[in-house]
């Protein structure tokens, strides 16, 4: 029995899909990749094949830039109204909504994420299309007093031109989405890199791309590899600007790539957030939030809190309660109701993190739960926690990209747990847990990061920036600044 048979008639249009291999979005068509190639997509709970997508290459590339230029200077999208692309954004968003379980399946079975998270996903990806929307026709400049009298001059914003869309694999319907909205909202055309061990939503997007009418080559889709698909769209001429998701590894060589032709560039990278929790707080709040901010996702989230610095007061209470969640929460295939955590997304992954865990073993850490696998089916983890770790340590120091946490003891020195928090190369997000406002306010402003959430304050909304300090990325996307990274300013200035 398949897993979709499993899953019931409702499935069917999921099994169907699976069933077909798929080709890339080219100029409003469906084509094979020029070498022929396959990507086999697996599912990470069992470690079976799932689907097959073409392994686009540079012809393929190449194909789709130029789909994505003739679309940008084709009058039908270069002249049309602002309303013309909020309408079709409404359009996919409604479109996304109304096909969101069967996304949802597809996501869960391919990234491996519970069913639900998935669902909400194409959800938030919904609202993320209709809020980006509303800036289309809300972009505009400003008129500008010369020092020089006798001059009207004014300032602009132009869509940038072709952008390159990579995305990775732990959110990869939310994040394809996502950048797609911001760069249509500013007038861009674009080329979706998706990442290579989850192609299947992005396909399943392109069709519904297709159907909410976007007119040829504004949209283009190219399943492939990183180091081929991706590489010939960072080196491409004709591509304007690179908007990546991933590792800070491929987010350097993708900054250094294009900087020789100075191509426009925001970078979203990894992380290691502290979290920070004083005795105030209410602790039953921060142990949840401790646990779900390490574990959701199996970990496989750039903003996760994998750093665990408590106050001593209530050290002992704290990681007890994080250990005692970490041991409850049910790990599973995604599929599964009541599964909160799923498999990491493949062998290596699982490899990886086990890894950091032998590392942190020898370093002197202790493991207070977890750290083992589950089961030799699919790529199970445990919610694992690690005490005894000191600021200097393999496992404090690096992304780990698993469900792993380190608990660190601090006094009551506030400049030193901030000392401790900023020590790390990242500074994508943290968090803080204490009912003390002023505390919570002073401490926000020491910390180097892009987000900082305050008992719990969500980091990731449509309206609200988001991207990294230090070595976590360039640029933010979300909110007006994430539409004005797809432009570029243009000053006018007329003698009278
Ligand atoms: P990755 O290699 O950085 O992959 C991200 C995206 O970049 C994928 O679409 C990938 O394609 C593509 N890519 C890879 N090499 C490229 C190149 N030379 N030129 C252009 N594009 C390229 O990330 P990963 O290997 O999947 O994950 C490794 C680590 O990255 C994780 O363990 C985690 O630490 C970090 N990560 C961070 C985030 C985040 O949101 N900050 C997200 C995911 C991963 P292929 O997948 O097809 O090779
Ligand atoms: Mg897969």
């Amino acid at each position: 029995m398949t897993v979709c048979e499993a899953l019931g008639p409702g499935s069917s249009l999921v099994a169907d899909f699976l069933s077909r291999s798929h080709n890339l979005l080219i100029g409003g068509a469906w084509t094979p990749a020029q070498s022929g190639e396959v990507i086999e997509t697996i599912d990470p709970a069992t470690g079976r094949l799932l689907g097959r997508a073409a392994a686009g290459g540079a012809a393929d590339i190449d194909r789709a830039v130029a789909a994505a230029r003739t679309a940008l200077e084709n009058p039908r999208w270069a002249d049309a109204a602002p309303a013309f692309r909020a309408k079709l954004m409404w359009r996919l968003a409604d479109l996304i909504e109304a096909n969101a379980d069967q996304l949802a399946l597809l996501e869960s079975l391919d990234n491996g994420m519970p069913l639900r998270m998935a669902r909400f996903a194409c959800i938030g990806a919904a609202e993320n299309l209709r809020y980006n929307a509303g800036w289309a026709g809300k972009i505009g400049g400003d008129t500008a007093m010369l020092s020089v009298p006798g001059h009207h001059a004014y300032t602009q914003r132009e869509a940038i031109g072709v952008a390159g869309l990579i995305v990775p694999w732990n959110f990869p319907f939310g994040m394809a989405v996502a950048k797609i909205a911001a760069a249509i909202a500013a007038g861009c055309t674009v080329v979706l890199k998706p990442a290579e061990q989850t192609p299947l939503t992005a396909v399943r997007l392109g069709e519904l791309i297709l159907e909410a009418g976007f007119p040829e080559g504004t949209i283009n889709i190219v399943t492939g590899y990183g180091p081929i698909a991706g590489q010939a769209l960072v080196d491409h001429p004709g591509v304007d600007k690179i908007a990546f998701t991933g590792s800070t590894v491929v987010g350097k060589a993708i900054a250094a790539a294009c900087a020789r032709s100075l191509k426009r560039i925001t970078l979203e990278l990894g992380g290691k957030s502290p979290v920070i929790i004083f005795p105030d707080a209410d602790i039953e709040a921060a142990v949840i939030g401790a646990a779900n901010g390490v574990f959701y996702n199996a970990g496989q989230v750039c903003v996760a809190g994998s750093r665990l610095f408590v106050h001593k007061k209530v050290f002992d209470q704290l990681v007890e309660g994080v250990v005692a969640r970490a041991t409850a929460l049910k790990v599973g295939s995604g599929q599964v109701p009541d599964t909160e955590v799923g498999p990491l997304i493949s062998q290596k992954q699982l490899d990886r993190v086990q890894g950091y865990i032998e590392t942190g073993r020898r370093e002197g850490g202790r493991i207070v739960t977890g750290g083992n696998r589950i089961g030799d089916e699919g790529y199970f983890m445990q919610p694992t926690v690690v005490t005894d770790t000191r600021p200097d340590m393999t496992l404090v120091r690096e992304e780990i990209f698993g469900p792993v946490v380190c608990a660190m003891p601090f006094d009551d020195d506030m400049d030193a747990v901030a000392r401790h928090a900023n020590d790390t190369i990242y500074g994508l997000a943290a968090s803080i847990w204490t009912r003390d406002i002023s505390v919570a306010h002073k401490l926000a402003r020491k910390i180097k990061a892009g987000t900082v959430r305050i008992n719990g304050g969500t980091g990731l909304d449509a309206n609200l920036p988001f991207g990294g300090f230090k070595q976590s990325g360039w640029g933010r996307e979300n909110g007006r600044v994430g539409v004005e990274a797809y432009t570029e300013i243009k000053s006018v200035s007329v003698a009278l």
